[in-house]
């Protein structure tokens, strides 16, 4: 039995490595997904066949799969596309807050094999329970419950450091008494760090703490492996550790932010800077397309507009139609549009948009100023010239060039502001006309207009 039970976890952690590898790839990413959640349901089934599965706990295990695995059924189903970021910021938490059971249960039987995996289970524990109440805190500053801008007052960040000593220096007691007494208050701790560190965190630095708890989820899991000698949750855990460090990363140097300033918090605080000058300058529909028809080459920029109005099956057919009358046509992709890491990619792919026409920020910039139209698409962040200017929210962070092209055409419901609250002067720049509608039915319309025109 023990055999199958360690060749499985083997084919677990195979599975696992490969699957990641596959979603690196968007023509490979739903096999990889299948293949890691067949891992996972592999591991899951023969960890029954342990000895201690058997002959313990077995209903009340089969029980809270059941209730857990239909909870999570009934809403992956229902959650639209652009709330996904919470229910990845929630599912995350309840990651790192089972670890940071495991921890607890593991604590209270005080039946380590060593001091050095007790320290693992403890570190374990902190971290499961940083990331499980930090990510309750994301997911209800993206889900609209609490303002996503940040939360401050004074001496915070004094406050949170001592917490977080309170935290370390009893588990570092633990060590050598671990009275009850103690263990409730060092997860007491834990979970009040995960509280107040996600507080002063707020507007666009939400997606880079996100994946943050994703690798302290990780984390938590890979060293709870280690406590209890489990391979399936140390291969589960590592992998999900580093993918989420390197995503983590990668999302700070898109922000133009170190991870430090991120995690110290107070971007997305009131902004200083004045009123903007200017009107906007609205367009209507049939100058629109001729603009675009007799463009020579146009650039999309989407943004979270377009997934709100799940335009991607438009906008591909407008680029259909632009480019059968000689139109040049790319699409600008900047690294945090949308509300998730990939979200325009996915939705692009999703509408058979070819991957080759999809061009990064550092690829693309330096080509609006040879493009006729720069059409936005339900982008504001990513666009918001505000961000070269000190003092703003957005300060820092790298945006998509759009105002140098020739023509801008603006294409939004109405004068709604981005996710980080900024006002944006691009709207109303000179060369910037505003063509106001859901994304989906403006998209479906221009198509129409330029059928007609020939
Ligand atoms: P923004 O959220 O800045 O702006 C979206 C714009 O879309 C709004 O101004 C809104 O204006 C418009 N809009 C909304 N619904 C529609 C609709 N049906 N049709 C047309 N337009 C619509 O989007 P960006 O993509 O530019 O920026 C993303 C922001 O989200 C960044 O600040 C980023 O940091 C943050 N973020 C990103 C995550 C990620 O991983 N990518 C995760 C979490 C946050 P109006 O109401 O007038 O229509």
């Amino acid at each position: 039995m023990e055999t199958i039970i360690q060749a499985v976890y083997f084919l677990t952690a195979f599975l696992f490595i490969t699957g990641l590898r596959r979603m690196a790839s968007p023509a490979t990413a739903k096999s990889g997904i299948v293949w890691a959640g067949g891992a996972m349901v592999a591991a899951t089934l023969v960890t029954f066949l342990s000895p201690t599965s058997l002959s313990t706990n077995l209903v009340l295990m089969i029980v809270a799969i059941a209730i857990g695995a239909g909870v999570a059924w009934v809403a992956a189903k229902r959650v639209q596309m652009t709330d996904m970021p919470q229910m990845v910021a929630i599912y995350n938490g309840m990651g790192g807050g089972a670890a940071a059971s495991i921890a607890a249960v593991e604590l209270l039987r005080s039946d380590f094999e060593s001091g050095g995996l007790m320290a693992l289970a403890i570190l374990g524990g902190l971290i499961g329970s940083v990331s499980f109440t930090g990510s309750l805190i994301a997911f209800a500053k993206l889900q609209g419950l609490m303002s996503s801008r940040p939360i401050q007052f004074p001496l915070q960040r004094t406050i949170n450091l001592a917490v977080l000593a309170i935290a370390l220096v009893i588990g570092a007691i633990l060590l050598g008494n671990d009275a009850l007494g103690l263990i409730f208050l060092f997860f007491l701790a834990a979970l009040a760090f995960g509280v107040m560190m996600t507080l002063p965190i707020g507007g666009g630095d939400m997606p880079v703490v996100i994946s943050l708890y994703n690798a302290f989820t990780g984390l938590a899991v890979g060293f709870e492996g280690f406590a209890i000698g489990n391979p399936a949750l140390i291969v589960a855990g590592t992998v999900v550790g580093a993918a989420g460090t390197l995503l983590t990363l990668l999302m700070a140097k898109a922000m133009n932010r170190s991870l430090w300033s991120v995690l110290v918090g107070g971007f997305g605080v009131e902004q200083t800077a004045g009123a903007v000058q200017g009107s906007l300058k609205p367009i209507d529909l049939e100058d629109a397309a001729v603009m675009l028809g007799y463009a020579q080459k146009v650039i999309f920029v989407p943004g979270y507009g377009m997934a709100v109005a799940q335009a991607q099956h438009k906008l591909r057919e407008l680029a259909d139609v632009l480019e059968a009358k000689g139109v040049e046509v790319k699409y600008a992709i900047h690294p945090v549009a949308g509300r998730m890491p990939g979200h325009m990619n996915v939705l692009l792919a999703e509408a058979g948009v070819p991957y080759e026409k999809l061009y990064d920020l550092e690829d693309i910039n330096p080509e609006f100023p040879q493009a006729d139209v720069a059409v936005v698409i339900g982008a504001n962040d990513v666009v918001n010239p505000a961000a070269h200017r000190q003092g703003s929210p957005l300060y820092g962070m790298p945006i998509l060039e759009v105002g140098q092209a020739k023509n801008v055409i603006v294409i939004k419901r109405g004068q709604g502001k981005g996710f980080a609250g900024v006002e944006n002067e691009l709207f109303y720049a000179d060369n910037t006309r505003m063509l106001y509608g859901d994304a989906q039915s403006v998209l479906g319309q221009l198509v129409q207009s330029l059928k007609k025109l020939s």
